[in-house]
């Protein structure tokens, strides 16, 4: 039969996940001899146990309970329901994953009638028993028999001076509401209690606080039934909790809160204001002391900053509880690379101590954490990072407005190439439509700009210059704050903190970058975007998108130009006018990257994108351009090395572009650019042999430089006959943007905001396949397509540029698949380079911990 309980004192080897984080704190505390209150673990082995059969206690659960409360009186001398002096535990949960505060405890359990009498007797202290006695029906009412919490609140308020009184109306209020009497019998109370907490585990605030922090739903919590120890017995008894170290800067140093005369739940509930731990030294001079002591001990044993919970009862330290301490991205570095200096803990240790995802916090301006405000609405948290300015509604009016330093938020339906100006105007982007891999997203994440997508809350009536959000209306000029980590829209100003990045960060990411074996490059189209690249770290550019140059206000009438044309001669006019731009272009950006890798994307969206809206052509020969360019599905029509096969000319002016910036830049600057020359959407072998040999002819025509050629790998078929196109390819880029819409068949431009929020809200996905990889799906095809390619081509350069390649699991996950490269967009660059470490370490069985704030 298995086995569910485990004093704290015996060793169990599943760990937190069996024990819980809470439970495997205590054992550790226990087994360390740090004073902690006798008690033992119920396993969520249990837990699950009784999840999986309906609300069943699993077979010998009862007997186990039974047996380890029988050892438990033997440790503390007291006996359950003895009415001279009770033995009193508090059942409290603890799932292996932290969810603070979503599950229930219940303390004081084994009280009744006449043990409060007893507790009364033996403490000297008849207010702290009665108390006690009213806690414990009010928490068993509320939290085993759901009753109304105001019922108890409520008579609190009118009775709180008459405490045996008040007992008796708890009483009365709960066979009131049960059609019981209070449970006298105290194994009754500890069989029910263990039940509720169980249930808890599925809340409706636990299940969303999970989905949130993508918790899986069937972990199950452990349940820690401990003696009881009392803060609130008097002038020598209190509470506290305290970090190791500052959580919100990482300085050394005790940091935390007590309360004297109090018990934990005083300090949760804010009754009373704690006082600064420093001021128990005065007070309890010989509990302050072993506390100190306590913690430095608990952090050398973990190495690393705990967060502990303590009560003092008659002047004697308990530990109620030790964890990671939650800690903002400063306090993590600063913390880290301390611990290093003293001795603490290895560099490896560290990097595997930094949450990467909190990284966001040092790059971009964030809201102040002690600021108070509503949330009027929410979208998704498209690209991080805070921003407050007046509402534009359109790309012109925020260049206008930006010029003359007015901070403005863009509103938008959802934003295309056409807005560009308005985005690099605008401190931040705020849409109705769209997804993570959005227009809006994309060139926001790349820009650094905090942008809240897919909002469904918005409504934009941008002619009229009006928005509203959850009904509530707004005009140009309303200022709104936007918070793009949490995807929060704010009415009004917030108070904002600026990017932090200092010598902790560069230091850990140093340390990431001696370890890592995945290569990073960046996203970048522009020169700008370039610098910003390397000043993160980048090490080349992963994917240059062509098409966003086409988009520049001086460019975007010869490209009208171009696709307006009649004839290849009246193209090939315009193309050579557009050659020199792109040669600028090229030139800048090579130059930025001083002789790393550039990897340029030879154009990819259809052509309509480049033409207005039917609605605004301004002759009736647009209007019949635009109309013959129209496709049902876009996204799956002309576009790619599609466009590229059918408009040749095309593709070798932006070749002929490349190879005369590659060879004006060698000249000028003696360093000669790495050139990768990339063709999109490819899904045969004979779309790339053409575009190989085009590339080929065009450069070779240019003079002497050279250049790889390769492909995106963003189709399935591309990606099962990856042997096949690796003939032709120097190196594969896998496009997962494109590659998720068609692996998964979801629209990118559609699904988010329509069914996919469904499937996320309803758990039929855990995660959004655009943020993080589908990893057995469209990262199975990835496999196929590694191990196929490399089968014919052992040297094939292989990478990712999809939005993925700056999320912690997908960079993982491309590390185990052997890629030599991930792609991202600047800003996420170091997030990239400290998970390529932590995957590393992670082999090495050195786990990230998450322990962000
Ligand atoms: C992709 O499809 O993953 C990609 C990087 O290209 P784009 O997002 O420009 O389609
Ligand atoms: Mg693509």
């Amino acid at each position: 039969m298995p086995r569910y309980v485990y004093d704290f004192d015996e060793p169990a080897d599943g760990g937190r996940d069996l024990l819980g984080g809470k439970g495997i704190g205590l054992a550790e505390m226990t087994q360390l001899g740090v004073p902690v209150p006798a008690g033992f673990t119920i396993t969520t082995d249990a837990c699950r146990a009784y999840m999986a059969s309906g609300g069943q206690l699993p077979e010998g659960l009862e007997v186990e309970i039974d047996e380890h409360l029988a050892r438990l009186e033997q440790t503390s001398g007291k006996r359950v329901g003895d009415p001279e002096d009770p033995l009193l535990v508090s059942v409290r949960s603890g799932a292996a994953a932290s969810m603070p505060g979503m599950m229930d405890t219940i303390l004081n359990v084994g009280l009744n009638d006449a043990a409060v009498d007893g507790l009364a007797r033996r403490t000297g202290n008849e207010r702290f028993a009665h108390d006690s006695y009213r806690r414990l029906i009010q928490m068993y009412g509320e939290i085993v028999d759901h009753i109304d919490p105001h019922r108890f609140s409520d008579a609190l308020a009118r009775q709180e001076d008459d405490l045996p009184g008040l007992i008796e109306t708890f009483k009365g209020i709960y066979e009131d509401e049960t059609g019981q009497p209070f449970p006298q019998d105290a194994k009754e109370q500890l069989g029910r209690a263990v039940r509720a907490v169980f249930e808890s585990w599925d809340t409706p605030r636990a299940k969303a606080y999970r989905r949130h922090h993508h918790i899986p739903d069937d972990l199950g919590t452990a349940v820690n039934v401990v003696q009881m120890v009392f803060g609130n017995k008097g002038d020598e008894s209190g509470t506290g909790v305290a970090f190791t170290r500052d959580p919100s800067t990482g300085e050394q140093g005790l940091y935390g809160e007590f309360l004297a005369d109090a018990q934990g739940e005083d300090v949760v509930a804010g009754i009373r204001t704690p006082q600064p731990i420093a001021e128990m030294k005065g007070q309890l001079p010989g509990a302050f002391d072993e506390l100190v002591e306590t913690m430095r001990r608990l952090e050398e044993h973990y190495k690393d900053m705990q967060d502990i919970e303590f009560t003092v009862e008659d002047g004697k330290l308990y530990l109620l509880q030790t964890r990671s301490a939650k800690r903002t991205a400063a306090a993590a570095l600063k913390a880290a690379v301390e611990m290093v200096d003293e001795g603490l803990i290895t560099r490896e240790e560290a990097v595997s101590r930094i949450d990467s995802g909190q990284l966001d916090q040092l790059l971009h301006p964030r809201i102040d954490p002690d600021a108070t405000y509503d949330v009027v609405a929410r979208g998704l948290n498209a690209s991080p990072g805070a921003a407050s300015g007046g509402i534009v509604f359109d790309a012109d009016t925020a260049e206008e407005r930006g010029k003359n330093g007015d901070a403005v938020i863009l509103v938008r339906w959802e934003t295309t190439p056409d807005d560009i100006h308005g985005m690099i105007a605008a401190q931040g982007i705020l849409t109705a439509h769209g997804g993570m891999t959005s227009h809006a997203a994309v060139v926001a994440r790349g820009m650094g700009k905090p942008c809240v997508a897919g909002c469904e809350a918005l409504s934009v009536d941008a002619q009229a210059k009006r928005a509203s959000l959850n009904g509530q209306k707004f005009g140009e000029g309303d200022v709104i704050t936007i918070d793009g980590g949490t995807g929060e829209v704010i009415v009004g100003e917030v108070t904002l903190i600026p990017p932090e990045i200092n010598e902790d960060f560069e230091t850990v990411l140093g340390w990431a970058d001696d370890m890592r074996r995945l290569k990073v490059r960046a996203n970048a189209d522009t020169p700008e975007d370039a610098a910003k690249a390397r000043e993160f770290g980048a090490q080349g550019i992963g994917l240059c998108r062509t098409e966003h140059m086409f988009m520049a206000e001086d460019r975007l009438p010869i490209v009208r130009e171009m696709i307006m044309a009649e004839d290849e001669d009246e193209r090939r006019v315009a193309l050579d006018k557009l050659l020199p731009h792109q040669q600028d272009d090229f030139e800048g950006i090579f130059e930025a990257m001083s002789g790393l890798p550039v990897t340029i994307r030879l154009l990819d969206p259809p052509l309509h994108e480049f033409l207005p809206p039917l609605e605004e052509a301004r002759d009736d020969r647009m209007r019949s351009r635009i109309r013959a360019l129209q496709e049902a599905n876009p996204m799956l029509g002309t576009r790619g090395c599609r466009l590229g096969l059918q408009f040749p000319e095309i593709y070798e002016m932006q070749v002929r572009a490349i190879i005369r910036a590659a060879i004006a830049v060698r000249d000028r600057t003696g360093e000669t650019p790495l050139v990768e020359i990339m063709h999109p959407l490819v899904g045969f072998k004979e779309e790339l042999r053409r575009l190989r040999e085009l590339t080929i002819d065009t450069a070779s025509a240019e003079g002497e430089v050279e250049y790889l050629v390769g492909t995106m790998i963003e189709l399935p078929r591309a990606c099962v006959r990856a042997d096949e196109i690796a003939e032709e390819a120097d190196f594969f880029s896998f496009g997962t943007n494109d590659l998720t819409q068609t692996a998964l068949g979801f629209s990118r431009d559609d699904a988010e905001g329509k069914f996919l929020t469904y499937y996320l809200q309803e758990g039929v996905l855990e995660r959004n396949p655009f943020e993080t990889l589908d990893q057995s799906g469209v990262g199975d095809l990835m496999r196929i397509a590694v191990e196929r390619g490399r089968a014919v081509k052992p040297e094939l350069k292989l990478g990712i540029c999809g939005e993925h390649g700056g999320e912690a699991d997908s960079v993982a996950f491309c590390h185990r698949l052997g890629l030599d490269y991930v792609s991202c967009s600047p800003y996420r660059v170091p997030l990239a380079r400290l998970a390529a470490a932590q995957a590393v370490l992670s082999e090495a069985g050195i786990e990230a911990v998450s322990v962000g704030g």
